[in-house]
């Protein structure tokens, strides 16, 4: 027999589920049953993975693992602590001065997550009579660390200079204002237009925050990301990324003023009071940020699948929206038609997600591919002509 509250929770639980389920906005679990790689298993099918944020295809490459293992045999399988307890090993300290030489930066400090970086940080840089100017298309990350912070927010309209300027003009009685960005819109695959934003934040003098999450490893010289893209090195103010992506592995970071990283080292709640990333995972992101230095043809490898990807589905007839970046939606309009070319396309033999309202606009429902410098051109073709036989079964094509 169950207590009367569990009943309760149970029943709001099961309420919204079926709310979720008749929207057609409900997860449906999918297990891999190997690696994350070009071609995985998933649910006991061999698919074609278009689905993983893993650019660079680093998620099982074997000199990573290698130094993982490493890793493992030297420091053991935990760190023991938090960052300023006992937890900051060595390799933790090497991996932040690699990556600061990579993005050439001052310095930087690594967190538990990209999620974690944001909730955390934001917080520590804005507070009570500050404000927080933000994209209207954010990372939910970014708004629940505007949200733990007691700052309040200003949102611009999407990638609008003169909406942002407005909003800067608007904010003159605050003590500090903070402008934060995605640099890579994580559904659509359009940059922001940092060297305007960085224009504006100079003028207002204000703050500039961006999110490199899905530009690092893909954008600039070697992956350094958005602002070497631009060449704006020195004039954001944080830089902030993860090793979840392209790097192949987990983990958040923020490069920036070597100040910047010491006040975030004693400042940031997630990092004082949660355990430090274990050693193998150290060790697979700095021998991540290593490799890709060493190996350039994987930049050129991805955007050539990334360009012929796109033509492909454009002649095809698909809307990829306004992409810019490996990340190409296929935009189908309602949900339960976004849902059902998922698993058209899955029983077919390649692995895409559905991407619903909330994530989206609930006219705007997608599914949303990430090509990576893994693909063959044999499976790029393979992709598209599913794309084709399932869209054209639908209709959307
Ligand atoms: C994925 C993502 C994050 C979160 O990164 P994790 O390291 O996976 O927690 C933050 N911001 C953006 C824009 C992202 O796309």
């Amino acid at each position: 027999m169950s207590s009367p509250r569990q009943d309760d929770i149970d029943a709001i639980a099961k309420a919204e589920l079926d709310q979720m389920a008749a929207g057609n906005v409900l997860w449906r679990k999918r297990v891999l049953e190997g690696p994350s790689d070009s071609w995985v298993t998933v649910d006991g099918k061999k698919v074609l993975m278009l689905c993983s944020n893993n650019y660079l295809n680093l998620a099982n490459n074997p000199e990573l693992k290698l130094e993982a293992i490493k890793a493992l045999a030297e420091y053991g399988v935990g760190s023991g602590a938090v960052r300023v307890i006992s937890g900051t090993m060595k390799i933790h300290v090497q991996l932040e001065e690699e990556l600061a030489r990579f993005k050439e930066a001052q310095a930087t400090i690594t967190f538990q997550s990209g999620f974690a970086t944001n909730l955390g940080v934001i917080p520590t840089l804005i507070g009570e009579g500050d404000v927080a100017v933000s994209d209207e298309l954010n990372h939910g990350s970014i708004i629940d660390g505007i949200r733990m912070s007691k700052a309040e927010r200003r949102v611009y309209g999407h990638c609008d200079m003169e909406s942002l300027k407005e909003a800067l003009e608007g904010a003159s009685s605050f003590r500090r204002v903070l402008i934060i960005t995605d640099a890579v819109f994580s559904m659509d695959g359009d940059i922001a237009p940092i060297p305007e934003i960085v224009k504006l934040a100079e003028a207002y003098a204000s703050i500039t925050y961006v999110d490199d999450a899905h530009g690092e490893g893909v954008l600039g010289d070697l992956g350094r990301g958005v602002v070497n893209h631009f060449r704006l090195q020195g004039r954001v103010d944080v830089e902030m990324g993860t090793f979840s992506k392209a790097f192949g592995c987990v983990g958040g970071y923020v490069a920036g003023s070597k100040v910047l990283c010491d006040y975030l080292f004693n400042k940031v709640r997630p990092f004082l009071l949660s355990g430090s990333h274990p050693p193998a995972v150290a060790a697979a992101n700095l021998a991540a940020v290593r490799y890709v230095q060493e190996h350039p043809e994987l930049f050129v490898t991805l955007w050539r699948n990334t360009a012929y990807f796109k033509e492909g589905l454009g002649k095809l007839g698909f809307d990829t929206g306004r992409s810019q970046t490996p990340i190409t939606p296929v935009i189908v309009g309602d949900s339960g038609k976004a849902q059902a070319l998922a698993q058209g396309l899955f029983e077919e033999g390649a692995f895409v997600t559905p991407i619903v309202y909330p994530m989206v606009t609930k006219d705007r429902a997608r599914v949303r591919t990430i090509v990576t410098a893994g693909h063959t051109q044999a499976d790029l073709d393979f992709a598209l002509s599913k794309f084709e036989r399932v869209g054209r079964k639908l209709g959307i094509v």
